[in-house]
């Protein structure tokens, strides 16, 4: 049943920041496992443990390019051995060594039976058919053992490791050309407006360009899901109920942004509960007070607010860490730090602020990136953190110890 935009002024509930994170992360759960390519890993949650099915090194192999040697045939200096053939990595030793003997052998190269100690080339007068060496060489020194670096049937990374390059090279090691990763959420991403046109287009008058939909888009590749950008939405309810069926057969997640106010045309209230259910928040912040949550078609959506700035503090604040929880993540908060103010900041009553600033890290201070309107979109291209006031805050002096909100750290540090 189609309700008015007035209606939803009735049904709007004040948040904090805490409570509306909490409300939305009850309601999500992991996206289940999938089966995917080694270099399509990158960023995911292991579903599975991956044991290794040899080991690495699968051989006791040479350090260094050098000399394979009997440790102690070379506790001195000035030894001269005889040199008895030459090994390279990818070859195998045709022959052991004896006392007083050397090989020549190259990095990766599999160790000859009989020696235990590679002399790099360096400390030796790099000689063909005997060697000289240079330099005291202690014994078993530049040989790497087999299994060193994982044993086989060895649990290398467990089940809910989050793959960063070094692990995709270790399960590269491994073998394993695919790998069980928890499925990455597919995010649609819509923008709302009869304001807005597209970025190839050419603003009239009274219009201007959709920025979120980009930024957003760009928001959800930026922490590992795939964006699916939906285009623009214009201010009629005939034109929203359509998107939004569309984008729930799409997507996992709907992301909106604009219509969320309780203006003549803000339709995203009334469609979303005529289509599923929503929740509306006024959450105590600024920017980006309003926010709306709920469903359509059995998928989440997160209703943002049209002001640039606002959209995407919302999506930093609520739909990232969905997402993140959706792709198996644990830990969903950026790192938070003490940070020394080095500007002046008025900041209004009762609401929590979200400054855009600029964390110096080795310096521990921060400062704001200049104008901090919710329409200043400048001011978060600027910042590499956001500077968080509590509500019982209004005003910040030179010196005050603020807390910096990292954005450009991830939450698993
Ligand atoms: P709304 O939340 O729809 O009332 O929009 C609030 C403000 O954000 C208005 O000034 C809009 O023109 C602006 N706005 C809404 N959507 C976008 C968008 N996709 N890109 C840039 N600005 C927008
Ligand atoms: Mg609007």
């Amino acid at each position: 049943m189609p309700t008015s935009p007035s209606a939803a002024r009735a049904a709007v509930s004040t948040l904090t920041v805490d409570e509306a994170q909490s409300r939305i992360l009850a309601r999500i759960a992991p996206l289940e496992p999938t089966e995917v390519g080694l270099l399509d890993a990158l960023g995911a949650v292991l579903a599975e443990d991956a044991t290794a099915d040899r080991d690495v090194p699968p051989f006791r192999n040479s350090a260094m390019d050098g000399y394979a040697v009997r440790g102690a045939d070379v506790r001195q200096a000035g030894v001269t051995l005889r040199v008895v053939g030459s090994v390279s990595a990818g070859a195998l030793p045709e022959r052991t060594v004896g006392a007083r003997e050397a090989m020549r052998i190259m990095t990766g190269a599999p160790m000859p039976d009989g020696a235990d100690t590679v002399v790099r080339v360096e400390d030796t007068d790099n000689g063909v058919e005997v060697v000289t060496i240079n330099a005291v060489t202690p014994e078993g020194i530049a040989v790497r053992q087999a299994g060193e670096d994982l044993r086989r049937g060895e649990t290398v990374l467990a089940r809910g490791t989050v793959l960063r390059h070094p692990e995709i090279g270790v399960l590269a090691s491994i073998g394993r050309a695919k790998v069980r990763v928890v499925r990455r959420p597919n995010v649609a991403v819509l923008s709302t407006g009869d304001e807005l046109v597209d970025i190839d287009e050419e603003p009239g008058p009274g219009q201007i360009r959709d920025a979120n939909r980009y930024s957003l888009a760009s928001a959800a590749r930026a922490m590992g899901a795939t964006p699916i950008p939906l285009g623009i939405v214009r201010d009629t309810a005939d034109d929203l109920r359509r998107a939004l069926r569309d984008a729930a057969e799409r997507a996992d997640v709907i992301v909106t942004s604009g219509g969320v106010s309780v203006g003549d045309h803000d339709h995203v209230k009334p469609v979303v509960d005529e289509l599923g259910s929503m929740d509306f928040w006024s959450i105590a912040i600024r920017p980006g007070r309003p926010l709306a949550f709920g469903e359509v078609d059995g998928k989440l959506i997160f209703g943002l607010p049209g002001n640039p700035v606002s959209s995407l503090l919302g999506f930093e604040l609520f739909v990232r860490p969905a997402l993140l929880k959706m792709a198996g993540r644990t830990l969903l908060q950026r790192p938070r730090v003490s940070a020394r103010f080095e500007d002046t900041l008025d900041t209004p009553p009762g609401l929590r602020f979200f400054a855009r600033g600029i964390y110096d890290p080795g310096a521990g201070t921060v400062r704001t990136t200049g104008p901090q309107g919710s329409g200043i979109l400048r001011s978060m291209a600027l910042a590499n953190c956001f500077i968080d006031v509590p509500d019982t805050v209004q005003h910040l002096d030179r010196g005050a110890t603020v807390t910096v909100i990292r954005t450009d750290q991830p939450e698993d540090h």
